[in-house]
């Protein structure tokens, strides 16, 4: 573990404080400003803000300059995921294609797939979104039914019957990422063959996008009904039939991405909830007291595991069905800090008329869904047996 930048990394840092420090208009910070202006008014003030911030040159911080990046390092990106959330800066409206898509797109996809995907995503002018769920394929994935078949006038489009759901942002999205069955049938081939991950466009008749509302009151994800959609054969990442294999890689990059901005994210959660136990009266209680220890110590080791990942990235290392163990690492130690906060405040938590409450009420509940997102924790433990350790099935 390397856990020194250097001097070029450290100079970024400066600069992009200085941004920070000046771009983000205070009132955002402000407990329930984001949950108290409508949804599609959030999420487009928050595209702005990230326009603004590609055109400043603090996005795509690793990412080659040719595709719209700053050409940075794997260090500097890792100061930029602990600067941003330092900062309490806006998140990303374009998280699925930033986080997933591209480093994936970066490892299989082709040179002028590079350039024409990568530049729009920057800057929020592309949102992508993420096919893979259905309704009868969730942690069991190669269980999935969508369909792309040619069409019969040889024009090279499939045509794609099916349904995706918990698709995040569906409702903003301009493309999806999905995984279709182009070749071969489940039931007799190998279920993983025979898979394509096609790059289908949402603005078409045969596009039907509905919102699913959650505990939260939010709707931030949807089922998408395809019927009778069309996308050309070549709007596929890592070959036509391949889309296993991809989606792997890309789950890798969903699970274990960015353990640094995960740990200040969290480090800072941990402070406001003490913060709250101690305003509270209910820091010198036992039990309590416990709790905040058992999550602090929680904290530490996911930092220094996301130092670990940090040099394995640096190293050029891929980080594999190791990044099941950072995932269940980061939701776990998210989920006991939420969990925290409700032994503190108990039945006051639902207390929606304080901000600062109903503030951190809302992460408490999406805290809940991280155990699931990305490949749920008892699926993940399985990966860490059966790939990492080796045990038998
Ligand atoms: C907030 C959120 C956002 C999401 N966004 C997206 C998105 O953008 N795009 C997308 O495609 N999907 C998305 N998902 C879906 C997510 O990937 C699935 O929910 C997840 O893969 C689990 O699938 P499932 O919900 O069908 O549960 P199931 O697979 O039905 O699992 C139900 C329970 O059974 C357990 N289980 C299943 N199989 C095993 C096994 N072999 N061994 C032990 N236990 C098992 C699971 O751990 C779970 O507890 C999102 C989910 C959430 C919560």
């Amino acid at each position: 573990v390397d856990l020194t930048f250097t001097p070029a990394e450290e100079a970024f840092r400066t600069e992009l404080r200085s941004y920070l420090s000046t771009a983000i208009p205070a009132q955002w910070r402000e407990p329930g400003f984001w949950s108290g202006i409508p949804e599609a008014e959030g999420f487009e003030l928050r595209r702005d803000w990230e326009r603004g911030k590609a055109d400043a040159g603090f996005a795509g911080i690793q990412w080659p300059t040719e595709y719209g990046g700053r050409g940075g390092t794997a260090g500097m990106k890792a100061i930029y995921d602990v600067e941003m959330r330092r900062h309490r800066a806006p998140d990303t409206v374009n998280s699925l294609g930033l986080v997933f898509l591209a480093p994936t797109l970066m490892a299989v996809g082709s040179e002028e797939q590079k350039r024409e995907i990568l530049p729009p995503m920057l800057r929020g002018d592309v949102i992508w979104v993420q096919g893979f769920s259905e309704p009868g394929a969730g942690s069991d994935l190669a269980a999935l039914r969508c369909k792309g078949e040619p069409t019969a006038d040889g024009s090279g489009d499939l045509v794609i019957n099916g349904q995706k759901i918990w698709t995040t942002n569906g409702m903003h999205g301009d493309r999806m990422f999905a995984l279709v069955r182009t070749g071969g049938d489940a039931a007799t081939t190998s279920r993983h063959a025979g898979i394509s991950m096609l790059l289908i466009d949402m603005d078409q008749p045969g596009v039907d996008v509905r919102p699913l509302r959650q505990m939260s009151g939010a709707s931030e994800f949807c089922e998408v009904f395809l019927t009778d959609a069309r996308c050309p054969e070549t709007e596929n990442l890592g070959g036509l039939g391949n889309g296993w294999a991809t989606a792997m890689l890309l789950l890798s990059f969903e699970r274990g991405s960015s353990a640094m901005g995960q740990y200040t994210e969290f480090r800072l959660d941990w402070d406001q909830i003490a913060q709250l136990a101690r305003r509270r009266s209910r820091s010198r209680e036992h039990g309590v007291r416990q709790r905040l220890a058992n999550d602090l110590v929680e904290l530490e080791c996911l930092k220094y595991l996301s130092w670990h990942i940090l040099t394995e990235v640096e190293a050029g290392r891929d980080l594999g069905f190791g990044a099941s163990m950072t995932k269940l690492q980061w939701s776990g130690a998210y989920q006991h800090l939420w969990e925290t906060f409700h032994e503190v405040l108990g039945p006051d938590a639902s207390d929606c008329d304080d901000p600062d409450i109903a503030a951190m009420q809302q992460v408490a509940m999406w805290s809940r869904s991280t155990s699931i997102w990305g490949g749920s924790s008892q699926v993940q433990r399985n990966v860490v047996a059966e790939r990492v350790l080796g045990l038998p099935r």
